[in-house]
Order: structure tokens, then sequence, then C-alpha cells
């Protein structure tokens, strides 16, 4: 998820190793390491922490001379961040070397494999593994092994690959992880983004999924799974630096927006098996869900939205009482938490203070805690009884999108477990939920496809006051959201109401044009809301409306419609997310806002 560099050329390549690693900092990393083959002998280094270590270890890559390299920033997906899980990764003889952007999503099948066949693991990594069988397989042929792993191996990666006994080779190859090939003229270069390239070449291959690279000095081949040559023309790339950094976005928010398809993806599918939820690292057996009387969902700000959307879905599916607290509430008010509670606890960064304490608060107590947690081997992650990562990756912008995304998708898949085990699910609506889950990608994406149109609206509401934001049930979830980003980055005050409930009070401030955003995608509340609309329309305000395609009723009750996919029931929130951060933050940008680091926030907020 994080940073590859590789260069085969004419010049010492620990230090454009280095360098390179260097422009892919701003992705945040937990530790850093490069490999270098001279004469046939692989030397590497790797440590914990910042890439700053590898280059004191190696005086700016000085004491490891060869001219063929891979280099890595590691985002821990697979075992703590530590030296010995730092990429590169090493088969025992020390002739083959690896480094890999991504998840091997069978790696524990794989691992236990070549186990059976006496190989001994040194990491906690997935990527070993990797290592491990290139070095099973190997024939002597980079281009043939590499091929015969792709096919064992299930997951998203990008790797750059070296064998000692093909010293003048570079392989690289990817599935579902960024690669890239630059053409230099000393050499040519492999990396995860283009930052890393652009000091030596603006022209670059983008390599597609399931495509091998091998690059020497002079040549770039590229095969495809045939070891058939794949001919590609090379893009110039005419972006900043800074553009770069970003993707060419304008800003890490849209950027990690856009980031969410795959996001989800990664999240989902490692706990899809068969048709059925299987969530290995859950740590829970099927008697002791059995035996949960009630779960707390503990978190803050929009992980604390995700809870309560993670209620509504939790306690329909599955019927077990669900309790959404606040940290900053829960860990001072003494909550009644016995051994028969189950308290998830929400964070992106995994060292919340709040989110933190009130774990303590509940293992003291003897509840059992489940982290939902998106960086390895934060403070949650290593307190909780059990973590269940959501694989958005590292995210830059403040105000979060990927990451909450992925906590939705992380509730939905627990509900859907502890439905299964408790036997409150049919399997046929338990695979229909799945196909469902499975669609939802490739719907995020089709809305972020029309983000032009959201752009325009939300144009017309720059020097908005208030904006308030009405659903019911889980649309009333989904507006606290759309309240929250809206207000963090444009800081234009709004609130997010349960529809029924505006008109004992707040409907007061409802006056000539103002904005609300009504959310209404579920059937059973429909016409409610429609009433609700009308209500807040015939005081004059504007409304924008977000149901789901084919609800044209609601054209007659609003003044602009966006329309979401269909998907079930439960999963509507995440897609109603979208044109609501989209709407968010294209008002940010109108009104000239710092978009990625809102004024007084921080993004791991550590501090009571
Ligand atoms: N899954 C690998 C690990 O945990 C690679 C992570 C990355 O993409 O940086 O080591």
């Amino acid at each position: 998820m994080c940073g590859i560099v590789g260069y085969v050329g004419n010049e010492q390549a620990a230090p454009i190793l280095l360098d390179g690693l260097e422009k892919l900092e701003y992705r945040g990393y937990d530790s850093a390491g490069i490999a270098v083959c001279q004469d046939g002998k692989i030397k590497m280094t790797k440590a914990k922490g910042r890439l700053k270590v590898v280059g004191e270890l190696t005086h700016n890559g000085e004491t490891l001379p060869g001219t063929l390299g891979i280099g890595h920033t590691r985002w821990a997906t697979h075992g703590e961040p530590s030296d010995v899980n730092a990429h590169p990764h090493m088969n025992k003889e020390n002739s083959i070397v690896v480094v890999h952007n991504g998840i091997i999503e069978n790696y524990l099948k794989l691992k236990n494999r070549l186990i059976e066949k006496g190989y001994e693991f040194v990491s906690e990594t997935d990527t070993e593994v990797v290592t491990q069988m290139l070095d099973y397989y190997y024939n002597g042929n980079p281009l043939q092994t590499i091929i015969k792993v792709m096919h064992r191996m299930e997951g998203s990666y990008a790797l750059g690959i070296i064998f000692n006994d093909h010293p003048h080779q570079l392989y690289a190859v990817r599935k579902d992880s960024p690669l890239i090939v630059g053409k230099a003229k000393s050499g040519n270069i492999i990396a995860s983004d283009v930052p890393a390239v652009l000091k030596y070449t603006r022209d670059v291959y983008f390599i597609e999924n399931e495509e091998i690279v091998c690059l020497t000095e002079e040549d770039i081949e590229i095969f495809n799974v045939d070891e058939e040559i794949v001919h590609k023309e090379s893009v110039r790339i005419d972006w900043d630096v800074n553009a770069a950094e970003k993707g060419g976005y304008e800003h890490f928010m849209l950027k990690e927006m856009y980031d969410q398809p795959k996001a989800i993806a990664d999240t989902i599918s490692p706990r899809i098996k068969d048709g059925k939820i299987e969530i290995e690292e859950l740590g829970l057996s099927d008697e002791m869900i059995r035996g949960i009387r009630k779960i707390f969902v503990v978190a803050c700000g929009s992980a604390y939205h995700a809870g309560i959307t993670g209620k509504y879905v939790m306690e329909d599916l599955a019927r077990i009482p669900v309790e959404v607290e606040m940290a900053s509430e829960f860990r001072y008010r003494n909550p009644i938490v016995g051994e028969d509670t189950l308290v998830i606890i929400i964070s992106q960064s995994g060292e919340t203070a709040d989110s933190l304490a009130a774990l303590r608060e509940a293992k003291g107590k003897g509840a059992k805690v489940l982290g939902i947690v998106n960086v390895v081997g934060s403070s949650i992650a290593r307190e909780a009884d059990s973590v269940m990562y959501t694989w958005a990756g590292p995210e830059i912008a403040v105000a979060t999108t990927k990451a909450y995304s992925c906590q939705l998708v992380s509730m939905y898949l627990l509900s859907m477990k502890f439905a299964q085990v408790l036997g409150r699910i049919t399997d046929e609506k338990m695979l229909n939920l799945v196909e469902d889950l499975k669609k939802i990608p490739d719907q995020v994406e089709l809305l972020l496809s029309h983000k032009e149109r959201i752009q325009k609206f939300a144009n017309r509401y720059l020097a908005a006051k208030d904006i308030f934001f009405i659903g019911r049930g889980i649309d009333y979830a989904i507006s606290m959201e759309g309240s929250l980003k809206l207000k963090e980055i444009s800081y234009i005050h709004s609130e997010a109401y349960a529809a029924g409930e505006l008109k004992h009070g707040t409907i007061s401030l409802v006056e000539d044009g103002t904005l609300v955003a009504a959310v209404l995608t579920q059937e059973d509340l429909y016409k409610k809301m429609l009433s609700n609309m009308v209500e807040v329309r015939s005081r004059g305000a504007f409304v924008l409306a977000v149901t789901q395609e084919g609800n044209d009723e609601v054209e007659r009750a609003s003044d602009y419609v966006i329309y979401i996919p269909n998907t079930n029931k439960y999963f509507t929130n995440s897609l109603a997310v979208i044109p609501l951060q989209l709407f968010g933050y294209y008002i940010a940008v109108g009104r000239g806002c710092d978009v990625d680091k809102p004024r007084n926030l921080a993004k791991s907020v550590t501090v009571e």
C-alpha cells in the first residue's frame, strides 16, 4: 500500500532508491528498506521508522555498492511495524529478494503449505510467503517462476524482485496495486507512483494488471501471463511534483475519495469465502458469538457515525442489541459492561486517545474488545483482544473518506457474520447480501464519475450560512456524516436531524432559501420522508434529495435530486455518502478553504 522503487542501470542504485522513496514519503509509512545486488551478492538494510534511519545506516546508500536494487516504504498490513517485518524480504540462501505493496489474501494457506515442505519464516508478513514461493518454484527462469507464483496468489500486489543469478535484471509485476516503469538516461526504474521517477524521467509506462516487466540497463520488456511480449506506449507526465504526489488530484481528500472503490474491495474480499462471511482474525468462536448479549460500539467523529450505521444493520440482521457511544462519554460514565458484552472500538489511526481510554475501561470490566482499525500495530490494535483491519491504506487528508467507507463495510461484514452464526439469515438472503456487497466498489466508482453534477450544485451554495441534513433510520446515520464532512472542511454551520424530530423545534430555523439535504433510501420510510421534505419546503427550504434510482416521486418534493444505484437497504450508506463527501469537498474548495488541513483539526486525535 505504500512505496516501491527499483533501479537497474549504470549508476549506483542505493542513492537512487533512497531518493525515490523520499518522494513517496508523503504517503505515510512505518518502516523502510533497500536491497542491492552486486556481483551476484544481495545486501540489504532495513529498519522500523523513518527512511532517514536507512539513509544513516548506509551513509545515504554509499555503503551499498551495486547498480541493481529495490527499495520499499512499508505501511504494515500483516505483522506489526518492526525491523524484521520491514521489506525487502529474502529467501534463506539470500538469492531472491522481494519488495511488495498490497495484501496476499491467501497467505496463511500458502504459508502452511510451505512450512510442511520445510520452509522457515522469520517475519509475520504475507510478503515473505511470496519470497519463499519464488524460491520453491524457481527453475532458473525468473519469468516462468513469477507467473507460476502469480497463479497461486490471491489478493493485491505490486512486486519488485531480484534473482542473484540474473544480476543485470530487475523484475516487477502487479495486480490491483499500482506500478509504473520509467526510462531514464542512466537506466530504468520501477516505482509504485510517479513522484519517485520524475527526477530521472517524464516518460513512464503504466503497467496493467497481471503484466510482468523485466528491466535491464537498456531495455524494458513487458510480458503477459502467457509469456507473450506486450507492446505499450509510454505516457509523458506533465504535472509538477506537487500534483504528482496526489496522483494528479488537486487535494489528498479528492484522491482518497477516488481510492474508495479499491479500499472497499480490499476490505471486503478477503472476508468472503464461498458466499459466506469468514473473518479469520475475529478471535470469536461461534460459541462466543452465541454468548454475546449486548454490543457497544465506541468511537469518535466519523467512526462514531460508522458505528451508528452498524447499529441499524446489526440489530436488524442479527437481532443483538447495540448501543453506540462517543468514546469521550463512555470512558467517564461507568458503563454497564460485562463478560457477555462485546465492545467494538472503531478508529482510523488506532491512537485516538478517548477511544483507547474507552477500550481500557471496557477491558477492565471484563468485556471482550474488538478493534476496527486502519493502522496496523497501533495502540488500539495492540491492546484490543482482536482486530479487524480496514484496508484503506494511508489516509493523509484530515477529513476521513476512505477509512470511513471501510469502517462501514466492516460493520456490514460483522453484522452478516453474526447473523450467519446466530441462524438469523437464510442462505439465500446471505447470498444476495454478498452479491450486493461485492457490487459496492463499482457502484462507488460510478457515483464518483458524476462528480461534476455535484460540483455545479455546490457552487450555488458557497455562501450558505446553515445547512441541514435530514434522514430517517439508516439515512439519519449518513446525514450525520454528511453534515460533519461539510462543516469540518467548509466551516459552514450544519446539523443533522432525524427527519421526524425536526418539527419538535429545529424547523423554526428553516427560512427562505435554507438548504436542506434529505437522504431517503429506505423503502419503508420513503413516504414519511417525502412528508418531511414537503414540510421544510413549504417553509421556504431548498431541498436537495439523495435517493435510490427509481424513486421518481422525489422530484416533486425536492428541488434537486441525486440518484444512487440500487442496493439492499443495509448498504445504502456506502453509496449515499459519496455525493455527500463530494458536496462538502466542492463547497470547501469553492470557499477557498484548506481542504486537506482544516483549521483547528488534527488527523490523529491523541489528546482528550
Ligand atoms: N502486506 C505487506 C506487509 O504487511 C505489504 C504492505 C505494504 O504495502 O506496504 O508487509
